[in-house]
């Protein structure tokens, strides 16, 4: 048997996504069928408004549904500490700690030569120039414990030591194996990480 028209075409899409094979993506189609009409016109509706409703923070690069995200225009966040991070997933737990109060830059990405991915193709450029045309007196690298994101933040150092300007430069203290991502990180474990980072040397 095969699935009629509409529900093979939704099946066909889930397939696109991570993890998820032809048996999953069939399974997950019948059960969309389940659910009140009212639910499904909803999740329709959102996914056609994705792409033109979400966007990046013109200062941070994290995503939001204005020009300028909430954190950034937060007055009582510290507008002089920047949290550097690969994704939004990785500011995303940090904000659901609660643990950090001052702001972020999202490099959507880290340099990662194996796949191509140069200084060049992150926002990498974008925080070198918000350091510059700012005050900011801290950068907190917190790109992940690997060997990508190690070379990342390495590469964010020497450029910021480029600049010739008083910034400090730390590093998250890594209670987080060597490996393990921020992504996926305990709250405890953040805010150790983020209450004994070290500076960056
Ligand atoms: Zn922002």
């Amino acid at each position: 048997m095969r699935l009629p028209d509409t529900l093979r075409k939704i099946s066909d899409f889930l397939q696109r996504l991570p993890g998820i094979g032809e048996k999953t993506a069939n399974r997950l189609s019948l059960y969309l069928l389940r659910l009140p009409e009212e639910d499904l016109k909803e999740f329709a509706q959102n996914i056609a408004a994705l792409k033109e409703k979400t966007q990046k923070c013109k200062i941070c690069f994290s995503l939001s549904e204005e020009e300028i995200c909430p954190i950034c225009q937060d007055k009582d966040r510290d507008k002089g500490t920047i949290l550097v991070v690969e994704s939004p997933l990785d500011l995303l737990s940090f904000e659901n700690g609660g643990i950090y109060k001052g702001v972020y830059h999202v490099l959507h990405g880290r340099i990662d030569p194996l796949n191509n991915i140069r200084p060049e193709d992150i926002y990498l450029k974008e925080l070198i120039d918000r350091i510059k045309e700012n005050e900011v007196k801290e950068v907190i690298l917190a790109t992940n414990p690997d060997m990508e994101g190690e070379a990342t933040a390495m590469y964010i150092r020497d450029r910021i030591r480029e600049l010739e300007k008083k910034v400090k430069i730390t590093r998250l203290a890594y209670g987080l194996p060597i490996g393990a991502s921020i992504e996926y990180a305990d709250y405890m474990t953040l805010k150790k990480s983020i209450m004994g980072r070290e500076e960056y040397k």
